[in-house]
């Protein structure tokens, strides 16, 4: 393990550096070409122990070529990496030891049934322990599926089993590629839920590749927005709203007479409106958009004077608009 300290070299000295923390994983001004494309771009990003990373970006950012550097399969053209305290391209298998990977095609064999494919795999990699592939089998509710062949499974069945794969070695780093995508929603739930669990209880590292970004925010700590292979921002959603900030839009569960036709806008204080933009949904939702999120509790007291208000949502401070904020902007740049 690492631990963190300034490095002075040009493109490296603005990587942020983590407060306190231990980072297990360093991509220091990594650039990969193919041909003439850069797909990764002098990106930098750390991650620290025990931590849960989201790195998001639009298609062809340059995720998944990022997780392949990681893995030591594909080799940065310039740049450093560093995986639980090893460079993949030097000590390949030492860092393939410590992770765990899942990317879109998982890497099983087909003609085998699941059990054979993990008990295969758990040969493979060293695993001591007979129960293990069991273990995993049960834990990812592949139990009635064990003994059918995987090219027979289902997308999802498949996405589990490539991540009971994944854990086979207790790896103490997990590298993620959209391990919801084809999932049924207890699928999701339960490889989210699994996700935090290794990552609160056993202090396993994971970054996760995903465009469903609301399923993100359950269980990241960090993002790192990348956008043609460059990181646009890293930070909490938090630090991201605040460097990013929006219009504060408001959902309200109100009955307060709004009168204008649905989807239409209404502006201003004429015609007994509540001085801010308006816009009605739905299931006696309104929408305002306000100019700052200060002012939330004086509209919520304007409403309180004719009307009741069952729910106020915060919008726009989301990953999903903080996202679009950020990337929509790097368009115009
Ligand atoms: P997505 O969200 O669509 O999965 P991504 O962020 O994972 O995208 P990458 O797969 O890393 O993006 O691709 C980054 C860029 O590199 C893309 O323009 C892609 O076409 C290119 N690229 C990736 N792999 C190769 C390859 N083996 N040969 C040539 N170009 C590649």
């Amino acid at each position: 393990m690492h631990q963190v300290r300034q490095v002075n070299s040009p493109g490296i000295s603005r990587l942020p550096l983590l407060q306190g923390g231990v980072a297990v994983i360093r991509v220091e001004a990594v650039t990969k070409r193919y041909g003439e494309q850069k797909a990764v771009d002098g990106l930098s990003f750390q991650v620290a122990d025990g931590e849960i990373l989201g790195l998001i970006g639009p298609n062809g950012a340059g995720k998944t070529t990022t997780i392949r550097m990681l893995c030591g399969v594909v080799r940065p053209d310039a740049g450093r990496i560093m995986v639980g305290g090893y460079d993949p391209e030097e000590q390949g298998d030492k860092v393939r030891s410590a992770i765990g990977v899942l990317t879109e095609t998982a890497a099983l064999y087909p003609n085998l049934s699941g059990i054979e494919n993990l008990r295969f795999f758990a040969d493979l990699y060293g695993v001591d322990d007979p129960h293990r592939p069991d273990q995993l089998i049960d834990e990812f509710g592949l139990a009635e599926h064990k003994n059918k062949k995987v090219g027979k499974y289902s997308t999802g069945m498949k996405k589990r089993l490539g991540l009971a794969k994944a854990l086979l070695h207790r790896p103490s780093i997990l590298l993620l590629d959209e391990p919801t995508s084809g999932l049924d929603p207890a699928g999701i739930d339960m490889v989210l839920k699994e996700i935090a669990r290794l990552s609160r209880e056993k202090g396993v590292t994971v970054v996760l590749c995903s465009h469903v970004l609301h399923q993100l925010e359950t269980v990241c700590r960090r993002y790192v927005v990348i956008k043609r292979g460059q990181a646009l921002a890293q930070g909490t959603l938090s630090e991201l709203a605040k460097s990013h900030p929006g219009p504060c839009v408001v959902e309200v569960e109100t009955d307060y007479p709004l009168e204008i036709e649905k989807d239409s806008v209404f502006e201003g204080d004429a015609g007994g409106g509540i001085g801010f933009q308006a816009k009605r949904l739905p299931n006696a939702l309104i929408q305002f958009t306000l100019p700052s999120r200060d002012e939330v509790p004086k509209l919520v007291r304007k409403l309180s004077q004719t009307a009741r208000v069952y729910s106020v949502t915060l919008k726009g401070e989301d990953l999903q608009s903080v996202y679009f904020r950020l990337t929509e902007g790097a368009n115009n740049e």
